[in-house]
C-alpha cells in the first residue's frame, strides 16, 4: 500500500476564523469577503471575529455565509469593525481567546493587520498551537516582505485627489501650502503623492530635514516670484509636522503666505481603489489556501507579482530606502 505523503496526513481544517486587527485600511471587507468565500468554496465553516482581538476575548464570533459578504466590495472600513485590544498582551487575555475558539472548534485564523497585530498573532499561536496567518493591511506600506499592502494605494490617491485641489486654490491666491499626509513612521504616502501631484517639496520620516535648504530655496523662488510652492509633509517627519514647519517658516520668511492643510483621516476612508481590490481579493483567496496547505504563523505577501510567504515573527517594519533616483526626479522636475 501506498504511504500517505504529507499534505493527506494533515488534519484537514474545517473552520477557520477572520479579524481585522489594528488601524483600518480601504480594502479590508474585499479581504473578508476573499476569505469567506474561498473557505466556503473549501467546504469550511468560516467565523467573523468582531473588533480584532476584543471580539476573539470577549466571545463577539459568529458564522458567516456567503451572502453575509454581499456588496462590501467597494465599500471602505471594515463589517467586522477592528481594534486595538490590551488584553490580548496578557496570557489570561488570550488564554479567554483560545477557549471562545476551541467551543466552536475554530482551528485556524485570518488576520487582517500590521505588524504589531502579526506580532500578536505569532504569541498567541505559539502558546496554543492555532495557524494563524497574516494578511497586511495598512495604508502606509510599511512591511518588509511585500510589494503592496491593503489600503495603500486608496489612501495615496485619496492625498492625491485632495492635494490637486489645494493647489488650484493655491495657485488662484499665489499661496504656499503646507499638506501634511499620514505616516507616522513611513513616508510612503507623501512620496508617491508629492511626486504625483508635482510638490515642490517632499519631507519624511526617513530623511533628515534641512530646514536651512528650505529656506533657501523659498527666498531663492520668491526673488523669481514662484509663490504656489505645495510642501507635502509626513506626520512622522522629524521637523515636527506642517504646524510647526509653517511656524518656522513664517518666523523666517514673514513676506510669504503660508497656509497648512492636515488631511487625515480621510486618508483611511472611502471606496477601495480597484488595485486594492485586486490584491485584497487574492491575499484573502491565498490565506485560506496557505491553512490548506498546513502553512502555519506567515503572513501572504505578493512581490515580484508571485505570491510570497513571511514568516510573523519577521514581520518587522519597512524601513524605506528612499531611491536618490526619485529624490533627484523630484527636484528637477519641481523647480
Ligand atoms: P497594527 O497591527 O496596525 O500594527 P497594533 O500595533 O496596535 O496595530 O497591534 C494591534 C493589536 O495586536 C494590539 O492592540 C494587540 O491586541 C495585539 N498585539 C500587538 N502586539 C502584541 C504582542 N506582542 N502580544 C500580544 N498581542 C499583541
Amino acid at each position: 500500500m501506498n504511504k500517505p505523503d504529507r499534505k493527506d496526513m494533515q488534519k484537514k481544517i474545517t473552520k477557520i476564523g477572520v479579524l481585522c486587527s489594528g488601524g483600518d485600511s480601504p480594502g479590508m471587507n474585499a479581504c473578508i469577503r476573499a476569505v469567506v468565500r474561498t473557505g466556503i468554496y473549501h467546504g469550511m465553516k468560516v467565523y467573523g471575529i468582531m473588533r480584532g482581538y476584543s471580539g476573539m476575548v470577549e466571545d463577539d464570533i459568529f458564522e458567516m455565509e456567503s451572502r453575509s459578504v454581499a456588496n462590501i466590495i467597494q465599500r471602505g472600513g471594515t463589517i467586522l469593525k477592528t481594534a486595538r485590544c490590551s488584553e490580548f498582551f496578557t496570557h489570561e487575555g488570550r488564554k479567554k481567546a483560545y477557549d471562545n475558539l476551541k467551543k466552536r472548534g475554530i482551528e485556524g485564523l485570518v488576520i487582517i493587520g500590521g505588524d504589531g497585530s502579526f506580532r500578536g498573532a505569532q504569541t498567541f499561536s505559539n502558546e496554543f498551537d492555532i495557524p494563524c496567518i497574516g494578511l497586511p493591511g495598512t495604508i502606509d506600506k510599511d512591511i518588509a516582505g511585500t510589494d503592496f499592502t491593503i489600503g495603500f494605494d486608496t489612501a495615496v490617491n485619496t492625498a492625491v485627489e485632495a492635494i490637486d485641489k489645494i493647489r488650484d486654490t493655491a495657485d488662484a491666491h499665489d499661496r504656499m501650502f503646507i499638506i501634511e499626509v499620514m505616516g507616522r513612521d513611513a513616508g510612503y504616502i507623501a512620496l508617491h503623492s508629492g511626486i504625483a501631484t508635482g510638490a515642490e517639496n517632499i519631507l519624511i520620516p526617513e530623511r533628515k530635514t534641512i530646514i536651512n535648504d528650505i529656506i533657501e530655496s523659498l527666498q531663492e523662488k520668491e526673488r523669481r516670484k514662484k509663490l504656489v510652492n505645495l510642501i507635502i509633509v509626513a506626520e512622522g517627519e522629524e521637523f515636527g509636522g506642517a504646524n510647526e514647519l509653517s511656524k518656522f517658516i513664517k518666523n523666517k520668511l514673514p513676506t510669504l503666505e503660508v497656509r497648512v492643510c492636515i488631511l487625515g483621516h480621510i486618508q483611511r476612508g472611502g471606496s477601495p481603489t480597484c488595485m486594492d481590490r485586486l490584491i485584497a481579493s487574492r491575499m484573502g483567496y491565498h490565506a485560506v489556501e496557505c491553512l490548506m496547505e498546513g502553512k502555519h504563523n506567515v503572513f501572504v505577501g505578493i512581490v515580484n507579482n508571485k505570491m510570497n510567504y513571511t514568516p510573523l515573527n519577521e514581520a518587522v517594519k519597512k524601513k524605506q530606502r528612499i531611491s536618490e533616483e526619485w529624490m533627484k526626479i523630484v527636484k528637477i522636475l519641481a523647480t
